[in-house]
């Protein structure tokens, strides 16, 4: 008899999404001249920008030519890359790191999954509530159930306190999926001085930083002094520069961070995570790097940012229309999501509901997120122009 890993049956179901495409499929066959809306997708809609289309055409070429070929890369990722990163990510912003700080990867999702891997199971993991529910399925999948949730709350302005037990594993988002929040440096100082005190370690999914306009937030959790001893940060080309579907991605692991071994000798994670990586990964693709390279120019910058600014003009649209008739909206100025606060009482459900049989769109109830999101709901501001437009003044019609 062949046993199953046990611990993918105390996964929660993952309803949210297909409970959401199930009711929108019902609603399209029961009103097929209607066109539903969605601004419930957490992904991108504009194409590749022109810089990193011609990357990949060029490096397609180099492959196919015997003097130009490349075959396994190099599992921490090109030198050409890690080059850039260093200098257009970090040193511009005053954080110093070396090139085997720098791991490549092709995706967040699979780095935060990896890197779980690393820490003992008995771990405590403080997760916040509403959370990113890759974070919580990768520890429960790994057999780790020890999970704190910090809640983030109007009251707290979606910003969880510090815990008050010790907890040893800290994820944080900031800007923060979904809720839109970010961290000021200050509160950052806080968690960090935290971990210090806790020995414990904080994993910084900051994908979503490009969308940080006010110039005194913080874009790495580098930029605090003494966060190298204590935590690991993730970035993502997915939301930067339009890659769902290509996969790249960097995770900075410091030679500084302290974690011990039980015999409590200092462990070294960068050398045990380029092991991981080395055994369990295989590089991304020439192409792909190729292609993440080209963003760092100066033009791949321009055109990139135009993306986001076109995705920035949703989100203010959004905002403003609906503060504009009473609705209270959190998030939507650094970041791309909107947090609405669902008006008269309603359920984060029932208010689907609402949305999507009377003005025929699609949104995500925040309790999808956690207990606290309940109440809330998720706006996405990833969708084009004219249907961002059009579905909010659907949704204004509707409560005016
Ligand atoms: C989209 C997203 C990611 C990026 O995932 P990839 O695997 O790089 O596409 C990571 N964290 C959060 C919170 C996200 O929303």
């Amino acid at each position: 008899m062949v046993n199953v890993n046990e611990n993918y049956y105390n996964l929660k179901n993952d309803y949210l999404f297909s409970k959401i495409t199930d009711k929108k499929n019902e609603y399209e066959r029961n009103n097929p001249n209607k066109k539903v809306i969605s601004l419930g997708v957490g992904d991108v809609s504009l194409p590749l920008v022109p810089v990193v289309i011609e990357a990949m055409h060029k490096a397609v070429d180099e492959l196919s030519k015997k003097e130009t070929f490349r075959g396994y890369g190099i599992v921490q990722g090109y030198e050409f890359l890690i080059d850039k990163i260093l200098e257009v990510e970090y040193k511009k912003r005053g954080v110093n790191l070396d090139k085997d700080e720098i791991f490549i990867a092709a995706g967040t999702k699979g780095d935060l999954a990896g890197i779980a891997e690393l820490f003992s199971k008995n771990n405590i993991v403080a997760l916040t509530d509403p959370v990113y529910p890759a974070y919580r399925d990768t520890n429960i999948m790994l057999g780790r159930n020890n999970i704190v949730y910090l809640n983030a709350t109007e009251e707290n302005n979606f910003i969880p306190s510090i815990p008050k037990e010790h907890v040893d594993i800290i994820y944080l988002c900031s800007p923060n999926n979904p809720t839109g929040t970010v961290f000021t440096k200050g509160q950052l100082e806080e968690w960090v001085k935290y971990a210090k005190e806790n020995n414990s370690i904080i994993f910084y999914d900051s994908v979503y930083e490009i969308f940080i306009e006010d110039a005194n937030l913080p874009h790495s959790i580098y930029e605090i002094d003494g966060a190298k001893d204590v935590a690991i940060e993730f970035r993502s080309y997915s939301k930067l520069a339009g890659f769902t579907g290509v996969r790249c991605s960097f995770v900075v692991v410091p030679k500084e961070l302290k974690v011990y071994r039980k015999n409590g000798e200092i462990a070294n994670i960068n050398s045990l995570w380029r092991r991981r990586q080395s055994t369990k990964f295989g590089a991304a693709s020439y192409i792909t790097q190729r292609a993440a390279e080209a963003v760092y120019t100066e033009l791949g910058q321009r055109q990139i940012r135009e993306n986001i600014k076109y995705y920035k003009e949703n989100a203010k649209y959004m905002k403003e229309k609906l503060e504009s008739v009473g609705f209270t909206v959190y998030g939507g100025v650094n970041s791309p999501y909107l947090w609405l606060k669902i008006p008269s009482g309603m359920k984060s459900w029932e208010f689907f509901d609402k949305l999507l049989n009377e003005a025929a769109v699609v949104g995500t109830p925040g309790v999808g997120f956690g207990n606290c999101g309940e109440g809330f709901f998720r706006l996405t501001a990833f969708s084009s122009k004219e249907d961002t437009q059009e579905a909010i003044t659907r949704i204004i019609n509707l409560f005016n």
